[in-house]
């Protein structure tokens, strides 16, 4: 399965993960000690991304 590095924003395979946290019921993946380290030392910071993302599901906009 491909998952995102929160903290770098780097694509990899959750099976070749550097290592994994469980963060309010949601799983992240790290590429490196780095990564973790970093979300380790602020989980919100990286545990609640932006949510520009969302696709908007309305399609009402003219
Ligand atoms: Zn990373």
């Amino acid at each position: 399965m491909k998952v995102k590095d929160p903290v770098c924003g780097m694509e990899i395979e959750s099976e070749k993960a550097f290592a994994k946290r469980e963060h309010e019921g949601r799983t992240f993946y790290f590429c490196s000690q780095n990564c973790v380290s970093k979300f380790d030392a602020d989980p919100h910071k990286y545990g609640h991304p932006q949510k520009h993302e969302h696709h908007d599901e309305h399609g009402s906009h003219h």
